[in-house]
């Protein structure tokens, strides 16, 4: 190949939170190779498997080209079969539904489900269109069922939101722990940083703990196999460790820690408000947290003893020691590591506050080495569903809906009308699929995810909601997918560099790119889509009549023009815009809307500790960590030697918090919502694979990948195979209370785990393992636990 006649230009990967930078190449309108980056201090020119094939993922041979709808007789229908329409007639019948539904239950009969994989642009406008436009909070991305408790985490314990340390890190840390994570699968270029800083000095030493033996535990000098749960026990007994030890530091505690007990509403209400979400024990939450000394602490912390965790835990008592001592040494900077293992937890905001109690009673935070480091799932879990605050209760930059200094300074920069947001907590992930299901909500549009396959428990508590007949369902891909076979309208979306984008990774990294391809057929970006679809309302039929009486200058208006033409977004656009953005065949004059969306959505974090650069500054580097104060960006917050916001003359400042000082919690062990039983005597843990990305609706399109691995296994410990007279690859049937699938045994492979305990992937369609899940959820959080419950395996 006549390599000169390649366009190369940069765009971060589509996958993974890692974040890594890809020069893609351009022949011919269509994306022919692509290679690591070398210019990118994340990846350093290199790839995973997944980022390898990323040309291949938008050429499946069934992409979607054109919007579907059921019809019989030519006329919508729930039980019709899908026929190609216009987009006309899909926003029409949309818009017709959206307004009925608007009239007659108003703006909480409406739902979105959004993604930590909508580029920033879209996120922000589904956020604006949602809670500005229709007025209504109910909108929730996918990122609740993956980061969700490390969000409320961070707010609890720091006041702001996202990890204070950097990927720097990896090259400093003394000692990685792996909480629960497979960074070997999950995060394979961070994994080869910590590869090359453990293998390149002697001293650096690995700890991985897990409920089973995986891929990382190669790497492991501590290798750690803990019983479901328990890693809360082994947190509470490494913080009363390092007391007993005389491992605290005392000078760092004092000027820079607050001990509390019990919870902190942050703007989500503990109290289940559906008694579906949440086993009894639950309920024991207290609401209000309550100021404790340091001796009250350590007494709290002191029942958590090398007996009582190893009892707990199932962990030898010197594994545990070993792992203890490793964050006592004063002399060994930690790293400590998770994702899923902790987040998707019926405590999970516990267990991220329990991991910062260790990190802060040492003082090992915020300096190069010392990082507690909450990893993301998603490409854009931190830039989009977390910072443009597509969660149902979040609005931009860490503010929440039910606060009104909040909503009035989200008004003042929207530019509009005072009072007119609305102030309760928007349903979350599992409820919103509930109130699908009881008729709560009956319009929903789901974008850029594949929910009815990574939904938990989503037979019962899903599928129900999408066949109401009384609901109207829309589902916006790229690819066909169970979510979209269930829906009603089903959309189809540009994806990756036939856009403009926008991601922000793991280690507060905004990366920007430019669309390099045109989308196939009719396909759309999702931000067109929520853009065109806000033309299709006036103030007059959505906003309350008082409010427009009171701001006649709203009246009349749509949607579009007072979300985005309103001289705020479009103040770098084209004079025609709206008319230009209107024609489909103009994409590209999106550039202009999305840069105003951007510097818009800048405009909330600039001075507030969440600076982005200027949009053009962006599309030069391979981004910036912010805040980005005067050109610089910041690699480790709090820290006065390296972030600009510290400005207490002490070397470190906890800003997000009023009193500039981090919280450590007392908060106890507690069981599991489901515990295997004489019925279902084996545990259940749910995951990923190194390459297939989430549900597999585009890894699964490249041959290469599809064919490394085909297939979902259950993974499972050879004595407990033989005990059931079961071989490798027997079928068999994994059955919970909620449902069952068919999947051959593995006994051999990359999973290994122990006896009572069996592992099954969830990106193979044809085995949804997610039908067997458990929607038990966090109360703070409301994240589901999909990494245990309770379940049987019988031979077919
Ligand atoms: Fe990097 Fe993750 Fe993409 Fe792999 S999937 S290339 S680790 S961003």
């Amino acid at each position: 190949a006549d390599l000169t006649q390649l366009n190369w230009n940069k765009a971060p990967c589509r996958f993974c939170g890692t974040g890594c930078s890809i020069m893609v190449a351009t022949k011919g309108g269509r994306v022919v190779a692509t290679h690591g980056d070398s210019k990118s201090e994340v990846n350093r020119g290199l790839n995973c498997v997944k980022g390898y094939f990323l040309s291949k993922i938008m050429y499946g041979e069934d992409r979607l080209t054109t919007p579907l709808l059921r019809k019989k007789d030519g006329q919508y229908h729930k039980d019709g079969t899908f026929e190609p329409v216009s987009w006309d007639e899909a926003f029409d019948i949309m818009a017709e539904k959206w307004k009925k539904t608007l009239a007659e239950k108003g703006p909480k009969g409406i739902g979105m489900f959004g993604s930590g994989q909508w580029t920033i642009y879209e996120g922000y406008a589904a956020v604006k269109l949602m809670k500005a436009g229709f007025l209504s909070n109910n909108i929730d991305p996918n990122a609740r069922h993956c980061m969700a408790s490390a969000v409320a985490g961070f707010m609890r314990t720091f006041g702001i939101d996202e990890p204070m340390g950097c990927y720097d890190d990896f090259e400093a840390a003394d000692a990685f722990v792996l909480w629960g994570s497979n960074m070997a699968e999950m995060h394979p270029i961070l994994w080869t940083r910590v590869t090359d800083r453990r293998f390149a000095h002697p001293h650096v030493k690995v700890a991985v703990l897990s409920t089973f033996t995986h891929r990382s535990f190669d790497l492991a000098d501590i290798p750690v196999i803990f019983k479901p749960q328990s890693d809360l026990a082994i947190l509470n007994y490494i913080a009363n460790y390092i007391i007993q030890n005389g491992a605290v530091n005392e000078a760092f505690l004092k000027e820079h820690v607050n001990f509390k007990r019990g919870a902190t509403d942050i703007g989500y209400g503990l109290r289940p408000e559906d008694p579906r979400e949440v086993n009894a024990a639950n309920a024991k939450d207290p609401t209000v947290s309550e100021p404790m000394s340091f001796e009250e602490f350590a007494a709290f912390v002191s029942e958590y003893t090398v007996e009582k965790a190893e009892e707990i835990s199932g962990v030898p008592a010197e594994q545990l020691e070993a792992l203890a001592k490793l964050y006592a040494d004063p002399n060994v900077k930690v790293m400590s590591l998770w994702t899923m293992g902790f987040n998707q937890h019926t405590r999970g905001v516990w267990a991220n506050n329990l991991v910062y109690n260790i990190h802060l009673l040492t003082g090992k935070i915020s300096t190069p080495g010392n990082s507690p480091f909450s990893l993301t799932g998603q490409p854009s879990a931190c830039g989009t569903a977390r910072e443009v605050g597509t969660f149902s209760h979040r609005l931009p930059a860490d503010m929440v809906v039910t606060n009104p200094d909040h909503r009035a300074h989200t008004e003042e920069l929207w530019k509009l009308p005072k009072g007119i947001l609305p102030d309760w907590l928007g349903s979350h992930a599992v409820k919103q699929n509930r109130d699908l299901k009881d008729g709560k909500i009956n319009c929903y549009w789901v974008q850029v995810t594949n929910n009815m396959q990574a939904g938990p428990n989503m037979m019962q508590e899903g599928l129900p909601g999408y066949r109401n007949p009384d609901n109207f369902i829309v589902v916006s891909d790229a690819y066909p997918t169970v979510t979209c076979e269930a829906a009603d309208l089903v959309l189809p979306s540009a994806m990756w560099v036939e856009k403009e984008g926008g991601y922000g990774n793991a280690e507060r990294r905004t990366q920007l790119w430019h669309q390099l391809v045109n989308a196939p057929g009719e396909a759309r970006s999702d931000l067109w889509q929520l853009v065109e679809f806000s033309k299709r309302f006036t103030t007059d039929e959505v906003w309350p009549a008082e409010m427009l009486a009171a701001n006649p200058e709203y009246k009349g208006k749509t949607l579009f023009e007072v979300l985005f033409a309103n001289g705020q977004v479009d103040r770098f656009g084209p004079a025609d815009l709206a008319e230009g953005f209107a024609n489909p065949e103009s994409e590209a004059l999106g550039f202009y809307l999305q840069k105003g969306l951007f510097e818009e959505y800048a405009s909330f974090g600039r001075g507030h500790g969440h600076d982005l650069a200027p949009f053009d500054t962006y599309h030069e580097v391979r981004g910036l960590r912010w805040p980005v104060v005067n050109g610089e960006e910041t690699r480790w917050r709090f820290n006065a030697e390296h972030d600009p916001y510290v400005k207490n003359g002490k070397p470190f400042h906890f800003y997000g918090n009023k009193d500039g000082r981090a919280n450590i919690f007392a908060l106890p062990y507690e069981p599991p919502a489901e515990s295997p039983d004489a019925e279902y005597p084996f545990w259940l843990s749910t995951g990923r694979v190194l390459e297939h990305w989430h549900s597999g609706s585009m890894t699964q399109r490249v041959p290469e990948l599809y064919q490394a691995v085909p297939d979902a296994l259950c993974y499972m410990h050879p004595d407990d195979a033989e005990a059931l007279n079961l071989r490798r690859g027997s079928e068999v049937r994994v059955i919970s209370r909620r449902g069952e699938i068919r999947v051959r045994v593995e006994t051999r492979g990359r999973n290994k785990p122990p006896k009572g305990l069996v592992f099954v992937p969830w990106f193979d369609a044809r085995r949804l393992i997610n039908k067997v899940t458990l929607d038990a959820t966090d109360p703070i959080s409301k994240q589901a636990d999909f990494k245990k419950c309770a379940i049987r395996i019988e031979a077919v």
